[in-house]
């Protein structure tokens, strides 16, 4: 069966990252009897440019219709001075609500090859292979009432509200568990319930659930502040780690950093079942990065590798999502390099170069 892939390039270095995975989607249509439909859309910034709104009514149209989302990334230094409610972030966030993506998987490996470029001791971070699940439609980032007040003297006061049902931390927890399942069979919650109610009520459901339904995963709890010393003083303790989406926002970029390169990390968001449906949009975790943006210096791994768990989590294509990620180890195990992961010693090669290596090594594998 054809799989419909929607390609949301976006602005910066996305047009130029999505250009690389799309090489390879074409490859397998070509030369595989996986076959791929694929549509363009315009989010954030360049959306705005064209039609005065970061979330055009047609990407939502496009998105519902796919089988799965692949997109760059957004926003720009040009639209910073936009009015809130229209800054390309806004799409993004837009269009995770409307698909209900809830559940944001954030793998962090380190690979062999790749051991020296993280900034901590290579024993710290050597074999690291951990997978952090962050809530993304719930928390202090959609919750109401939310603004900045005048108040009677003059003064300002600013206000944003952090809330969970039980539901919501009942099917994000169950993710987290059914991961936990195929993995190392290890999950740590990450919580304030010392202080903030609404996490405490979290730790109380996901405990509930890993009793009743997952007794063989080993559940822990840990605090967030502790946890992201956890995370850099000694990482390897964690497998699957489970978090909402204020807390999993900032864990999950302090994991990328023990890998040595933003560059190198995707993610999934994976919404819930819908008509039968379940939407799931592919991005790597590194934002538009305006300051390399349109030289073909971008490294296109993290995009490439989320391309990896589109095929994987949406489509249950093991063997092709294996032959990339094999692809992309034997890549760099040959001593290949983007400007972000190259060492001074070390020749770098372009965005397109490093695309085109990819996919040598892909056919090479099939
Ligand atoms: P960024 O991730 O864009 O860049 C941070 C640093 O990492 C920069 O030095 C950049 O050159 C480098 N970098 C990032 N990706 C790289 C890659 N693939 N190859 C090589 N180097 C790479 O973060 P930022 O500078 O804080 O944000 C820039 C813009 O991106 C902002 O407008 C921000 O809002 C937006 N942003 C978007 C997303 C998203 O679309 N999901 C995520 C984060 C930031």
């Amino acid at each position: 069966m054809t799989k419909k892939i929607l390609l949301i390039a976006g602005d910066g270095i996305g047009p130029e990252v999505v250009g690389q995975a799309k090489k390879i989607i074409d490859f397998f249509d070509k030369n595989t009897d996986k076959k791929f439909e694929c549509e363009n859309a315009l989010l954030g910034g360049c959306a705005y440019d064209a039609v005065k709104t970061p979330f055009p009514s047609e990407t939502l149209e496009l998105a519902k219709k796919s089988d799965a989302i692949l997109l760059g990334a957004v926003g720009g230094p040009k639209w910073e001075s936009l009015d809130y409610s229209v800054r390309p972030e806004r799409g993004l966030l837009g269009i995770r609500k409307e698909l209900e993506l809830f559940a944001n998987l954030r793998p962090a490996k380190v690979f062999d090859a790749l051991v020296d470029s993280s900034t901590l001791k290579k024993e710290v971070v050597e074999n690291l292979d951990i997978m952090i699940v962050r809530e993304l439609t719930g928390d202090l980032y959609f919750g109401e009432p939310r603004g900045v007040e005048t108040l009677a003297d003059g003064t300002r006061r600013g206000f944003n509200t952090m809330t969970y049902t039980s539901g919501e931390v009942e099917r994000i927890a169950i993710v987290a568990f059914e991961l936990a399942k195929k993995r190392g069979k290890k999950l740590c919650s990450i919580d304030k319930a010392n202080v903030i109610e609404t996490t405490e009520m979290w730790r109380e459901v996901v405990s509930e659930i890993g009793a009743k339904k997952y007794p063989d995963i080993a559940l822990s709890h840990m605090y967030v502040d502790n946890a992201s010393m956890q995370l850099v003083r000694n990482p390897k303790q964690f497998d699957v780690m489970l978090t909402g989406n204020m807390f999993g926002d900032i864990l999950s970029d302090t994991a990328s950093m023990l890998t040595g390169s933003l560059g190198m990390l995707p993610s999934a968001s994976l919404g819930a079942k819908i008509n039968g449906r379940q939407h799931a949009l592919y991005e790597p975790i590194h934002g538009s990065a305006p300051d390399i943006a349109g030289k073909n210096v971008a490294n296109p791994i993290a995009t490439i590798s989320s391309l990896s768990m589109m095929f994987r989590y949406s489509f249950d294509y093991k063997k092709e999502a294996d032959a990339i990620d094999k692809a992309i180890e034997n890549v760099l195990n040959n001593g290949h390099r983007t400007a972000d992961i190259a060492t001074s010693l070390q020749n770098k090669i372009s965005c397109t170069q490093m695309g085109d290596e990819i996919l040598k090594e892909i056919t090479k594998i099939l």
